[in-house]
C-alpha cells in the first residue's frame, strides 16, 4: 500500500511532535505532505462523561469526549455486556456519533469512558463485511504474527486515545471475528489486512491494552517520551471530536 493509500485509510497520519529528528515517523509524515505537528495534543479534563450525559436525560445521539492514555478505564480490561437493552443500543448509537465525529476507523467503549466489551468500526473493507458495525462481547481468532520489525511505511497504526501519534506493528493478517450485534444476535466474520488491523486495535481496548503497549522496544520507547512530553499518563485527560482539532489533520 502506497503512503497515500495509507494517508486515506488509516487514522493515523500526523507529525510526531517534539524535536527527535530523524525518527522514522517523522520521515513518513514529512513524506506524505503532511504538516508540522504540534507540541503536544490539546486535552481538557474528563469533566462530561457518559454517567452525567444519562443524568441530566439525555437520550439523543451523544458525540462524547475521547479518553487519552492514562485515563485508568483504558487500562484495565472491559467487562462482559450481559444485557442487550436500550442502554445498550443508546451506547453504541453514541460511539458511532463519537467515532464519526472523531473521524476514526474504530472506537471501543473504553475510548469513551465505559470500561464495556463493545467497539464499532467503520471502514469499506474487501470481505464483504458491512461497511460499519458493532460488536459486542467479541472473541477473535488470529493468523500468525510475523516476528520480523514492522516496516514503518506498511505497518503504522494510530490511536484516538493517543491523539496525534503513530508508531509501526505488526499485525496478525487474518482474523476471525465472533460477538453480538447490539441486539445479541451472533456473529461471525473474517477479515484481512487493514480491516483485520483495525479489529485488532479495537479489540485490543477490550483488554486494557492500547497498540502502544504491543510496539517494539525502540518505537515503545519513543511513544512514552512522546506521551510524557503530551502530558499524559495520568487520568482524567480527554479531547472532544468536532470541538478540538482533528489529531490526525483529517
Ligand atoms: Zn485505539
Amino acid at each position: 500500500m502506497g503512503l497515500a493509500q495509507l494517508a486515506e485509510r488509516l487514522v493515523v497520519v500526523q507529525e510526531v511532535a517534539g524535536s527527535t529528528p530523524v525518527a522514522h515517523p517523522t520521515e513518513i509524515g514529512s513524506r506524505a505532505g503532511f504538516h508540522k505537528g504540534r507540541t503536544g495534543y490539546p486535552v481538557r479534563p474528563f469533566v462530561f462523561n457518559r454517567a452525567t450525559a444519562l443524568d441530566e436525560g439525555n437520550t439523543e445521539m451523544t458525540v462524547l469526549p475521547v479518553t487519552i492514555w492514562g485515563e485508568p478505564v483504558l487500562h484495565r480490561r472491559a467487562s462482559e455486556v450481559e444485557v442487550f437493552d436500550d442502554e445498550l443500543r443508546t451506547l453504541i448509537a453514541d460511539m458511532f456519533e463519537t467515532n464519526d465525529a472523531a473521524n476514526g476507523v474504530g472506537l471501543a467503549a473504553p475510548q469513551i469512558g465505559v470500561g464495556k466489551r463493545l467497539f464499532v468500526y467503520k471502514y469499506a473493507n474487501d470481505d464483504d463485511v458491512p461497511e460499519q458495525g458493532v460488536v459486542v462481547n467479541p472473541v477473535l481468532t488470529l493468523s500468525k504474527v510475523s516476528g520480523a520489525l514492522p516496516d514503518p511505511d506498511e505497518h503504522v497504526e494510530g490511536c484516538l486515545s493517543f491523539p496525534g501519534e503513530y508508531y509501526p506493528l505488526q499485525r496478525a493478517e487474518w482474523t476471525r471475528v465472533q460477538g453480538f450485534d447490539g441486539d445479541g444476535n451472533p456473529l461471525d466474520f473474517e477479515a484481512t489486512g487493514w480491516f483485520a488491523r483495525i479489529l485488532q486495535h479495537e479489540f485490543d481496548h477490550l483488554d486494557g491494552k492500547l497498540y502502544v503497549n504491543r510496539l517494539v522496544d525502540r518505537y515503545s520507547k519513543k511513544a512514552l517520551k512522546q506521551a510524557k512530553r503530551n502530558g499524559w499518563g495520568v487520568p482524567g485527560l480527554t479531547w472532544m471530536p468536532g470541538v478540538d482539532p482533528d489529531p490526525f489533520g483529517h
